[in-house]
């Protein structure tokens, strides 16, 4: 799900960009990616073209598979403990912060075992240093990009679960760029502790303001998370498992966003895990949401809201309908009305709207709805007794939804 990421740096924004790390011929040390196939209209793409692998991280697995893979590795499987301190407790990286190991091959211990997934290439900041977007290279070349948010006691941080986006919905310039290819489990946890590191360092809001931890994370970069379900689903775990294992954050902190993949939402039901699900709806007929979000031709409106009331009676978590307000072609009142019926179809208080003023893309037809609608809308939806929230759209806000456009990078 791509959310947060209009292509436009938000107001007020201070660009940084990394100098390009250049080989000794003077290229670029990145292996330069494939070009993605741009896919046709409503073509849908699950399968990533094939492309080397990350390297191994320790963050790809749990702390058996962490044993079995320093063995692997010819070291002692107890250094699974002390490295898993060292990266989800201390938040380190540099080899000479981990004085417990021992000094001969440290340095081997450390490349092997916590390689460099992540090099961040840009930095855009707004609202006066609170939210910051990172653009990062990939060992492959390929570009994502996290989102740092700080408000005054939280931190939200929106991650990317996929280069590109196979999901092809026609007013998200992720999707129509395609699908390069899923990240892994630690490409995912790593942008979320370089986030950390950032809030430690103070790099993040007021010089005044105390340091905070990351509190929430939203699965609504680039990609649909739960097509890459497994890799996605080891991202949850160490974001939430306590540390040493995980970074210990609250599972009710991460919100797992989907376009509405139905089987993907009843695997992740059964997980039972308190993680809030986010359904980008974004029309409630099939014959507009066929057009706008092609995975509809698969998986019907009512299919995606039936595992969505089921995701709610198994985990207890109230499933966030997300919808971006395009003007002129999904904000009609009559929408909204029959958004309400169906949601009241399955019963009351599982469920809460957050319509979202799309943020158009330069040159697209799709834009914002006029102030009026967007208002009548609401106002419908409530009419119908449904929690509904604006979003609003400024570069601080990040908890809304998917289909919010395209990172350029
Ligand atoms: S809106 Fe979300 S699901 Fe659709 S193409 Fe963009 S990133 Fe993918």
């Amino acid at each position: 799900m791509n959310r947060q990421t209009d292509p436009r740096p938000p107001e007020e924004t201070t660009v940084t960009e990394a100098p390009q790390q250049s080989s000794p011929a003077g290229g670029s040390t990145a292996t330069p990616v494939e070009l993605t196939v741009r896919p046709k209209p409503g073509q849908l793409t699950f399968t990533a073209p094939r492309r080397g692998k990350p390297p191994k991280h320790l963050a790809d697995f749990d702390l058996a598979g962490r044993r079995e893979f320093l063995a692997q590795l010819g070291h002692k499987p107890f250094r699974a403990g002390q490295l898993s301190r060292h990266y989800f407790d201390r938040l380190a990286s540099a080899p000479e912060d981990m004085t417990d190991l021992p000094a001969a091959g440290r340095e081997e211990l450390v490349a092997q075992a916590l390689p460099t997934l992540l090099t961040s290439v840009r930095t855009l900041e707004a609202d006066q240093g609170a939210t910051l977007k990172s653009v990062h290279r990939l060992f492959d070349g390929a570009m994502v990009e996290s989102v740092l948010m700080r408000y005054t006691n939280r931190v939200t941080m929106c991650i990317s679960s996929q280069a590109g986006c196979g999901m092809n919905c026609p007013f998200c310039a992720t999707g129509q760029a395609g699908l390069t290819r899923n990240l892994s489990t630690a490409e995912m946890v790593e942008q979320v502790v370089q986030g950390a590191r950032l809030l430690r360092g103070g790099k993040v809001g007021r010089a005044e303001q105390e340091p905070l931890r990351v509190s929430n994370i939203v699965f609504m970069g680039m990609g649909e998370a739960l097509a890459n379900y497994k890799a996605t689903l080891g991202a949850v775990h160490r974001l939430i498992d306590p540390s040493p294992e995980g970074l210990g954050i609250s599972a009710r902190g991460i919100t797992m966003s989907t376009v509405g993949l139905v089987p993907g939402i009843r695997k992740f039901t059964r997980e039972k895990l308190p993680v809030t699900l986010a359904l980008s709806l974004h029309a409630p007929d099939d014959e507009l949401r066929d057009d706008l979000i092609p995975i509809n031709t698969r998986w019907k409106v009512d299919e995606a809201l039936d595992a969505a009331r089921e995701y709610y009676d198994v985990t207890g978590r109230r499933v966030s309908i997300e919808y971006a307000l395009i003007r002129d072609i999904n904000d009609q009142g009559w929408r909204a009305d029959l958004l309400g019926e169906k949601l009241n179809a399955r019963g009351a208080g599982w469920v809460h709207v957050n319509p979202i003023p799309l943020n158009p893309t330069p040159g697209s037809k799709w834009t914002a709805s006029r102030p009026g609608v967007e208002q009548n809308f609401v106002e419908r939806l409530r009419a119908h007794g449904i929690p509904t929230t604006v979003r609003d759209t400024r570069g601080s806000d990040i908890d809304g939804a998917c289909g919010q456009l395209a990172a350029v990078v």
